[in-house]
C-alpha cells in the first residue's frame, strides 16, 4: 500500500516523531494529541484494520500488546494509560492502517460519554 500515510511514516518517507522501531513494529507521536502523551503503535505490515486480521497476525498482535506498556512507561506513563483501537468507519477509524493509540499523562475522562 504505497499511498498509506502510516506506511510512509514507518518507511521514513514522510516525517514522524519516532518513539520506537524494530523489524516488525513502529511507534510515533500523534500529530494531534488528545493528552500530554499520545502515540501510535503500528505494524510495519500494512493491515487496514482489526477487521482484516486473521490467525496469521496473532503473533504480531501479541507482540504489539506486549510492547505497549513498555513504551508507555518509557514515555513516563508509570501510573497507567489508555489503549484505543478504532476499527472501521463504525468505530471512528480515520487512518486505515491498524494502529493502537497509547494515551495518558493528563486527566483521562471516562472512555465513553454517557450524556
Ligand atoms: P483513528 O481515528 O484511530 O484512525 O486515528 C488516526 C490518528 O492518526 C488521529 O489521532 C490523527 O491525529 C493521527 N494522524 C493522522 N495523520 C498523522 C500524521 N501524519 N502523523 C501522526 N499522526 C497522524
Ligand atoms: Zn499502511
Amino acid at each position: 500500500m504505497n499511498d498509506c500515510i502510516f506506511c510512509k511514516i514507518a518507511r521514513g518517507e514522510i516525517p514522524g516523531k519516532k518513539v520506537y522501531e524494530d523489524e516488525e513494529l513502529f511507534a510515533f507521536h500523534d500529530i494531534n494529541p488528545v493528552a500530554p502523551v499520545h502515540f501510535m503503535l503500528i505494524p510495519k505490515l500494512h493491515v487496514a484494520s482489526l477487521m482484516e486480521v486473521d490467525n496469521s497476525h496473532a503473533a504480531l498482535l501479541g507482540k504489539m500488546l506486549v510492547l505497549a506498556p513498555k513504551l508507555a512507561k518509557e514515555q513516563g506513563l508509570n501510573n497507567g494509560f489508555r489503549t484505543v483501537i478504532n476499527t472501521g468507519k463504525g468505530g471512528g477509524q480515520e487512518v486505515f492502517h491498524l494502529h493502537i493509540h497509547i494515551i495518558g499523562g493528563g486527566n483521562i475522562p471516562p472512555m465513553v460519554r454517557r450524556d
